[in-house]
């Protein structure tokens, strides 16, 4: 092959385009853990060791070192991780008690993905990603578990044997696979030997300290305080064990793609829809902020032969999925898809997208912005003007320092950037999806895994 020629192919190869090895329509497993800081993976410095498996993913993959969720907590991150759009805009989400699901008008990459031929199926373990919320839909095998107690539902094992299982009976079309694993959520009970390789002494044999139990969290949310730091450190080393249980079974769910032989042909995803607060920011749990220790998620994909293997530090928003998703696998993207992607250089609606979040589960909408390098922060309360908060993520990464006050020109710059968006909303008539309809039984589990009750606004420090 001619030189020019041969680096053409090269080329094409880096930025997932190679004509000539590629199949056209790669099989997609597509991996969220549900609830996993960044900042918990190897690769991404945490020094414990938790995630061998992630880390060779992501050291023969590409791996996204800046990648961010739109929402806190599950719902409305789930809806732009599956519609490509952001949560005021495809109208998933709510407050505890009150739930709304996807606008009826919204598309979804797996209603993409089997429009072009392909089997799609899930496997979920929590209730916001059943067919009442609408963010799932697409998925034509939906197999849900769903139970009161995070601790009860299916885990980690059985999650990768129910994935293994959904491989092994695939027929001759492509697969798009989604599996959910929700371990890492509250409560945490790491099984063995993770829980004795992580877990504080005193709690490497015993069971009998628990955190995040439903009324555990409602006592905390309604008494607006945390939990003392002692049991807040504890509990955290617990949540590692977690991370580490579902790290080991992520690793014999991709020995078990290797062994069926479908390594080359299979774009994997690893992500995670929102992160998980150890007061951070002087609060515990999720939903409650958009600050960082919620937000950086995780992000690999991985194509051995296609995608060469780098570390890429452009932040990036997981609004940019679904149409990087539907690129590589040369599937027609819905119209409605930001034209955020994760492999494109942003223009300045791209890049207001993939800094945009939004949403509180316990109160009224913060919404933020993150974009050259800052990060803007607006609180709303009631009966007062909104709070701002302003920090420098270059020198303040963990968002410690509060420089609105300091840096009010840099605060107007970022709320008119907020406000181009707000402007598009009104014009584009955002707003929310019909109210999920959901049997008792189903809001009864829903409050049981920790979301709901009464909550005092708990301010951060
Ligand atoms: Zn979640």
């Amino acid at each position: 092959m001619p030189r020019r020629a041969l680096l053409l192919v090269l080329l094409a190869c880096l930025f997932g385009a190679c004509p000539a090895s590629r199949p056209r329509h790669p099989n997609l497993l597509f991996v969220a853990i549900d609830t996993l800081r960044a900042d918990r993976l190897g690769c991404q410095g945490n020094p414990r060791g938790l995630t061998p498996n992630i880390d060779a993913l992501a050291a023969g993959g590409l791996r996204f070192a800046q990648a961010r969720a739109h929402a806190p907590w599950t719902l409305p991150s789930f809806g732009t991780i599956f519609s490509g759009e952001l949560p005021p805009e495809h109208g998933a989400g709510g407050v505890a008690d009150h739930y709304f699901a996807l606008r009826s008008e919204v598309r979804t990459w797996p209603e993409c993905f089997r429009d072009a031929g392909y089997a799609t199926a899930a496997i979920v373990n929590v209730d916001f990603l059943s067919s009442a919320f609408g963010v799932t839909q697409g998925f034509d095998a939906l197999d849900a578990r769903f139970s009161e107690d995070n601790a009860r539902g299916r885990d980690a094992r059985a999650t990768t044997d129910a994935a293994l299982a959904r491989l092994e009976a695939r027929g001759s079309a492509p697969f798009a696979l989604f599996v959910h694993y929700f371990d890492a959520h509250a409560e945490y009970r790491p099984p063995q030997p993770f829980r004795r390789r992580f877990a504080d002494p005193r709690d490497t044999d015993s069971e009998a300290f628990r955190f995040g139990t439903r009324e555990q969290i409602s006592a905390w949310r309604s008494a607006g305080t945390p939990p003392d730091r002692d049991g807040v450190e504890r509990a955290e080393k617990l949540y590692d064990g977690e991370v580490a249980y579902v790290d080991a079974e992520i690793g014999r769910l991709l020995e078990g793609l290797r062994a069926a032989g479908l390594e080359r042909d299979t774009l994997v995803v690893l992500t995670a829809d929102h992160g998980e607060e150890f007061l951070d920011h002087g609060g515990i749990e999720h939903g409650h902020t958009l600050h960082e220790e919620l937000l950086h998620v995780p992000l690999v994909l991985s194509w051995p032969g296609v995608l060469a293997a780098r570390v890429e530090t452009r932040p990036v928003g997981l609004v940019g999925l679904a149409r990087s998703l539907c690129r590589l696998c040369e599937v027609e993207p819905a119209a409605g898809f930001s034209k955020a992607e994760l492999l494109a250089e942003p223009g300045p609606r791209e890049l207001l997208e993939e800094g945009f979040s939004f949403g509180n589960f316990w109160g009224l909408p913060w919404t933020a912005l993150r974009e050259d390098g800052w990060c803007w922060i607006s609180i709303p309360r009631k009966g007062a003007p909104e709070r701002v908060e302003l920090y420098d993520l270059r020198s303040d990464p963990l968002e410690q320092q509060d420089l609105a006050a300091q840096r009010p020109e840099q605060a107007a710059r970022m709320a008119a950037r907020v406000e181009e968006l707000r402007t598009r909303a009104r014009e584009e008539n955002w707003r929310m999806g019909p109210p999920a309809q959901l049997g008792e039984e189903a809001l009864q589990r829903i409050r049981d895994t920790g979301y709901g009750g009464e909550s005092r606004e708990v301010q951060p420090k």
